[in-house]
């Protein structure tokens, strides 16, 4: 048994066991790729034969076991694979996974700094180098790794929650609290509301601009309508970067309306303001950028597009706190999520009692155990942003997020550029892309508003939504072959002004290996894929 574990003190052969086991691994997983972007072949999902697995009276070897692990990713998308533009999920750089591995192996747990030792500095290093560019103070920021984006918007939320109603960590939560977002904002907000005891229906979902971001006159409309019922407002969460669409709200006045409230109705508590910012949070880089000198040569569509983000984008430090994703535009592997509380006090409001943890910290100083939800909390995230932070530094990721932005740029250009294809997100300055295709014979230079604003086009949308689908389908099966490019669909990219939603073709941009051959590849498959569907019908 003892030979399955890496041993506790130096042993060459032992330790080159352990790491040629890993590398043997790696072997197989590259007989699983080809020009494809999916590991191995896709195959049909049999939930019937995996419920029957049992477990064994005799374990395998070391090498079994590796080899079975490999075959469990098969059908992967390979999210670093140019042809590969589904969703914001990154392809982990090599530090990265480095950053992932070294913890497990030898499991700190950032409890406390009794169980994690320098990885806890690990947290306070990149919680600095975050707070300092975004604009937080470092000296007065605090931050904690946490279980996701969705962590982060919980985190956020139960610090309104705890300023709203002081003491509701001890006597629960009482009626009478609302969250108010967009309506364009992550789903995760209902999660939030609904497990911290709000409830889903006390999340106000604000309506939303074209361009994906808050509407400020609906927002202090239904803040002062909350205030006027005598309910108390738990948090504004501004999303800056949709999932969708990367809509930013304007932050700034999200505050600045906060403070006009607090006047106002002379409240006796501050509404808190979090930046659902888990994906926006990387063009921070740009805040320092000089776009007149333009030192990395960027597109001037694609200075236009990162200047629009900056002049959102820069106001992160309004916000009371922050949630950063690294395994969204961190390349990173999945969970590393940063919780950033702009001042270190607010976390004094998540402290339980010490005396109820009589197990935990015996020694050591800092113990983020006793204001996470979480006990146990993992290295691999932690590490894993450090690395890219050490790897990447400003310009890395001014030149990483540039090249991106300028291939959803150049797909934004071929899109426009077709009479049968039009740009959902036109204002969008991300890269992702949401898009809608035509058949023959539809005016897209008009149909769009039409579709958009005029209820007589409600046929025609679902229509051209029913086209949409198919033509995804069509591109999809494709894709699973093996052949073309590998984007998604939203079923609902946003509602019409008469409430039906509009469905749209999505590419996601995030791997550093795309170059512009692969973006007109995309068009000429939907160009394809509009002739198939022409030929069957
Ligand atoms: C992805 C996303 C989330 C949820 O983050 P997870 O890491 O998936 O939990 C929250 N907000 C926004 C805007 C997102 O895009």
């Amino acid at each position: 048994m003892r030979d399955n574990f890496p041993a506790p003190v130096s042993d060459r052969k032992h330790d080159a066991y352990f790491v040629f086991s890993i590398l043997r691994a790696l072997d197989r997983v590259d007989d699983l790729k080809s020009e494809v972007p999916l590991l191995g072949r896709p195959r049909a999902l049999d939930y019937a034969a995996a419920e029957q697995a049992e477990l064994a009276e005799e374990g395998r070897s070391v090498e079994e076991v590796a080899h079975l692990l490999v075959g469990q990713l098969e059908g992967m998308p390979i999210w670093g694979h140019p042809r590969t533009q589904i969703n914001v999920v990154p392809p982990p750089s090599i530090p990265s996974v480095i950053g992932s591995l070294l913890p497990a192996i030898y499991n700190p747990n950032l409890v406390s700094d009794d169980t994690s030792y320098g990885l806890m500095l690990t947290e306070a290093s990149a919680t600095a180098m975050v707070s300092g560019l975004v604009g937080y103070d470092p000296a007065r920021a605090a931050g904690v790794f946490t279980f996701g984006g969705t962590g982060t918007v919980l985190y956020g939320a139960k610090l309104g929650i705890e300023k709203a109603f002081p003491d509701a960590m001890d006597n629960g939560v009482p009626a009478g609290g609302v969250i108010l977002a967009s309506a364009q904002s992550h789903y995760c907000r209902l999660n939030v509301a609904g497990w911290l005891g709000l409830g889903e229906k006390n999340v106000v979902e604000i309506p939303t601009h074209p361009q994906n971001d808050i509407r400020l006159d609906r927002l202090e409309a239904a803040a002062r309508e909350a205030l006027d019922q005598g309910r108390r407002i738990v948090a504004l969460v501004a999303t800056m970067g949709t999932t969708d669409a990367f809509g930013v709200d304007d932050l700034d006045a999200i505050a600045d309306l906060r403070d006009r409230l607090v006047e106002d109705y002379r409240l006796d508590y501050t509404p808190h303001v979090h930046a659902d910012a888990v994906i926006g949070w990387a063009w921070s880089v740009f805040n320092d950028y000089d776009f007149e000198e333009n030192p990395l040569g960027f597109r001037p569509r694609t200075v236009r597009a990162l200047a629009a983000a900056r002049r959102r984008i820069s106001k992160l430090h309004r916000a009371d706190s922050i949630g950063i994703d690294f395994h969204k535009t961190g390349f990173t592997p999945y969970v590393s999520s940063l919780f950033l509380a702009r001042d270190r006090a607010d976390m004094q409001l998540l402290v339980r009692g010490r005396e109820q943890m009589p197990y935990l910290f015996q020694s050591g100083e800092r113990h983020p155990g006793v204001f996470t939800l979480e006990t146990s909390r993992g290295g691999s995230g932690v590490l894993a942003a450090y690395a890219n932070l050490q790897l990447f530094g400003r310009v890395g990721l001014r030149v990483l997020l540039g090249h991106l932005v300028e291939m959803a740029e150049a797909l934004r250009e071929h899109l426009e550029g077709h009479d049968s294809t039009t740009v959902l997100n036109d204002d969008g300055v991300g890269t992702v892309t949401v898009f809608r295709v035509y058949p023959d014979g539809v005016d897209t230079w008009t149909v769009k508003d039409r579709e958009r604003t005029d209820p007589a086009a409600r046929e025609e949308l679902h229509r051209h939504n029913d086209y949409n689908r198919r033509l995804f389908r069509y591109l999809y099966d494709r894709a699973m072959r093996g052949e073309g490019v590998h984007i998604s669909m939203t079923d609902c990219y946003r509602e019409t002004d008469y409430g039906e939603p509009m469905v749209g073709l999505k590419s996601f941009i995030l791997s550093p290996f795309i170059d512009e051959r692969d973006v007109e590849q995309l068009v000429r498959d939907i160009l394809d894929a509009r002739q198939a569907i022409r030929d069957a019908s």
